[in-house]
């Protein structure tokens, strides 16, 4: 007699080989857009070809991947069709592209609780998720509104309970109000992934050629931020800060290396990091690529390097 559903070939297989393959076709390196085909792959067809396959496949895009998702589809006052379908009781890692109001609340007075500075409607919302462990959140493109969300955690008031700690340059460490055992930063992404690189290149011996073949790689990564702080790293190391910042700028500077961190309560350390972070913060916007390369040339030829 013949099967009147025939079946797709991967139910001959046992459990654990199915589950092999959706884990080999369905884990990404990147954080993945669920609306979005993510791209050089079609394997999140599989998603779609039946109903238990899609059960079984969707639970490990869940557990093997970073969701990329926004303020935006979290908004109350967001139609859900502009939103991403998104399964919250199964995601585990998540990153947030941006930390701006949703589009439709950018208009109003009134914003929604996700939206709004203090945030405490989102915070609810992921505090709530079963099974999150990690949740990253990208401010570089607005760092006011993450500025002022500090702030209020900073006075207690609706967001009691939460403490925000700058713990190295453009990254920050939430914790309280119930997620300790979530692993929950803010960073600012062009510094806190380009900055270790390039602090590491101040410190090491290579040539001024050597020094150029690391530039040019991390250039692949950010055409604009390796230049601006390694400007800033090269005149650190040479005594030419004030030069670059003015004096009273260079006096935020922090050497990392340095025993006077390690030294500090952990009050004073995130007061120090976090006046260092604001200050590259704004040197980034402040100047192009361009300048800084300009700058770093008259500064190698007064020292005569
Ligand atoms: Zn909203």
């Amino acid at each position: 007699m013949s099967d009147p559903f025939p079946s797709s070939p991967l139910f001959k297989l046992s459990p654990e080989l199915r589950l092999q393959i959706y884990t080999h076709l369905l884990t990404f390196p990147t954080p993945i857009h669920l609306r979005q085909h993510v791209p050089g792959t079609p394997h999140t067809a599989l998603l779609r070809t039946n109903r238990q396959i899609h059960h079984e496949a969707q639970a490990v895009l869940y557990d093997s991947n970073t969701i990329s998702l926004s303020r935006n589809d979290f908004c109350l006052f967001t139609d859900p069709v502009l939103q991403t379908p998104v399964e919250t009781g199964q995601v585990r890692q998540l990153r947030f592209t941006s930390f701006g109001e949703s589009l439709a609340c950018h208009v109003l007075v009134e914003r929604c609780a996700v939206c709004r500075d203090d945030a405490r409607g989102l915070l609810e919302t992921l505090g709530a998720m079963p099974v999150l462990r990690s949740v990253t959140i990208d401010y570089s493109t607005q760092i006011a509104n993450f500025m002022r969300f500090r702030q209020l955690a900073a006075e207690g008031g609706t967001l009691v309970g939460l403490t925000i700690t700058c713990v190295s340059v453009g990254v920050y460490r939430v914790r309280g109000a119930g997620f300790d055992q979530v692993d929950f930063t803010f960073s600012h992404r062009p510094l806190a992934s380009i900055w270790p690189d390039v602090a590491t290149l101040s410190y090491s011996l290579l040539s001024e050629e050597e020094q150029e073949t690391v530039l040019a790689r991390l250039r692949t990564q950010d055409p604009d931020t390796p230049d601006k702080l390694w400007l800033l790293l090269w005149a650190a190391q040479h005594g030419r800060l004030p030069d670059v910042l003015g004096e009273q700028v260079a006096g935020a500077w922090v050497d990392e290396s340095s025993d006077a961190l390690a030294g500090m309560s952990g009050e004073q350390r995130d007061d120090a990091m976090h006046g260092f972070t604001v200050m590259l913060q704004t040197f980034l916007k402040a100047h192009t690529a361009v300048q800084c390369r300009r700058v770093l040339g008259l500064l190698r030829d007064s020292v005569g390097m």
